[in-house]
């Protein structure tokens, strides 16, 4: 079969490629290949009940399917060039602010109308902060909250479905360039088109990698993210969350110089567990309906570990941390923050002790038997400095559950349009190593389809 353009991968980069290609250019034959399920097959077995932990499937519903591993989330949007990615690297800081907006601009249309958009702007927080040797980030925040994110989803894929045609539950094994195109080939076809957008996200960077090193197309990897993530009343953040939503600070230590950041803030949110590739780690969500709300907020911090010649395994690195969590406390393990300041585990009685109730069942134990004594270093220091404008955030009940990774992709070469050495193969998304965000995953794929349907109008 042949197509004119070719998206493989359903997550933002891909739906909002095909978006924009619908857009520009109806006529165009337009596919998109998914190795997970449409929208609403997307169930996680786990029920807590028959099902309580991670069984494997075939295509994790919860990282996978239409709407990427998005899709569940707290849906926030942030506009900004700060964070969530280096785009404006290449397509200049102006263009990838306005990418971001016009995303914007169809979360609202398809069904975010009346969501909040949160801003920096103006707020007193940021003379706070430095005044405290803490540094907040210029962004507007636009959180969609779980609910309305997978709301936006069901209508993109009801705009889409009779536009582009959907290949569920077909991974693409390998892309061959061809004499006039590509040719995508998956179990049982080989399909054929001119321009290929490759959108694979996290999921796919195993096999991102493997298409690199057959196309010789070259890479580069060198950080990871590693840190806790931190639960409290939600009062002890509510002047910051109020007003910004998310706050994301960034803090120097004083001794080693390495930087702490707060990410992913979730007031009155919950702390879940995140499967990557069979080891669990934590993240976190909230919901904008009421109904949902808990009365914890929490957050991530993050130090960045950046490694140099000859160690390239940075997200090996991440997950041999978190593998260690996982041995010892058979998940996610939780300590209370006066525990690990005393040098104890915390235990089942202690965390009921607490005035705070956990979000997360997790184990109670001794993260600092699992995180490496200069990254839990510099998340002690991070939390005293936050106290000093949230006070309350080093209060001896304040929960850190470890461990948080962020693993990064590898960064794959490409141009300006994020085209890669061969003509009509672009990278985008989180699979790029170029974008880790909603946002910034949803401009790169609308910055491709522009530009590949101006070359239709052109020929
Ligand atoms: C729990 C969680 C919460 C998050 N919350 C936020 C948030 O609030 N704000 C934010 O900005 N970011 C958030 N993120 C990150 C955000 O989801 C990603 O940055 C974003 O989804 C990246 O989009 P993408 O299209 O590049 O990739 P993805 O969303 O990962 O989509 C890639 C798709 O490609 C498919 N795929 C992979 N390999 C193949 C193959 N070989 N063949 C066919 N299909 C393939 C995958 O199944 C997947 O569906 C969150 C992530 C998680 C996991």
């Amino acid at each position: 079969m042949k197509f004119d353009v070719i998206i493989v991968g359903a997550g933002p980069g891909g739906i909002y490629a095909a978006y924009e290609l619908m857009q520009h250019n109806p006529e165009l034959k337009v596919a998109v290949f998914e190795a997970g399920h449409a929208l609403n097959r997307r169930i996680c077995p786990i029920d807590g009940k028959k099902i309580k932990t991670c069984i494997g499937c075939k295509s994790c519903s919860i990282m996978s399917g239409f709407g990427g591993a998005g899709a569940f989330s707290d849906g926030k949007y942030n506009i900004t060039n700060y964070f969530g990615g280096t785009l404006y690297e290449y397509l200049g800081k102006n263009q990838a602010l306005d990418l971001m907006k016009y995303v914007d601009e169809i979360n609202l249309k398809y069904g975010g109308e009346g969501t909040k958009l949160y801003s920096t702007a103006g707020t007193r927080f940021k003379t706070v902060c430095i005044q405290n040797d803490l540094h907040l980030l210029d962004a507007s925040v636009r959180h969609l909250g779980t609910d309305i994110n997978y709301v936006v989803l069901e209508n993109l894929y009801e705009y889409l479905e009779n536009k582009v045609k959907f290949f569920f539950d077909t991974p693409v094994s390998s892309v061959a360039a061809i004499d006039d195109g590509y040719e995508i080939i998956c179990k049982d076809s080989v399909y054929r088109c001119k321009d290929c957008i490759i959108s694979v996200g996290r999921s796919g960077s195993k096999w991102m990698e493997s298409v690199c090193k057959q196309l010789d197309i070259t890479t580069n990897s060198n950080r990871v993210d590693i840190g806790v993530r931190v639960e409290l009343p939600a009062a002890v953040f509510a002047h910051l969350t109020d007003e910004l939503y998310e706050s994301k600070i960034v803090y120097r230590t004083k001794e080693y110089g390495d930087k702490v950041r707060t990410f992913c803030m979730n007031p009155k949110g919950a702390v879940v567990n995140e499967n990557t590739n069979g080891i669990i780690t934590v993240n976190g969500h909230s919901y904008e309906d009421p109904e949902k709300q808990t009365k914890n907020t929490n957050f991530a911090l993050l130090v960045a570990k950046h490694f140099s010649e000859p160690f390239k395994d940075s997200n090996g690195y991440g997950e041999s941390i978190a593998r260690l969590s996982n041995m010892l406390g058979g998940g996610v393990i939780v300590q209370r923050f006066g525990d690990l300041i005393r040098g104890r585990r915390s235990t089942e009685s202690r965390i009921k002790e607490a005035f705070i109730t956990p979000t997360l069942d997790a184990t109670p134990g001794d993260l600092s038997l699992v995180l490496p004594k200069r990254i839990l270093d510099g998340i002690i220091e991070m939390i005293y400095a936050l106290d000093k404008v949230a006070p309350g955030t080093a209060n001896e009940d304040t929960l850190l559950y470890g461990v948080e990774v962020k693993f990064y992709n590898m960064e794959v070469e490409v141009d300006n349009n994020l085209e890669s050495k061969y003509k009509g193969l672009y990278i985008i998304g989180d699979g790029s190593g170029i974008t880790h965000s909603l946002s910034h995953a949803s401009a790169s794929g609308v910055h491709v389809a522009r530009k590949i349907a101006s070359e239709y109008k052109k020929a």
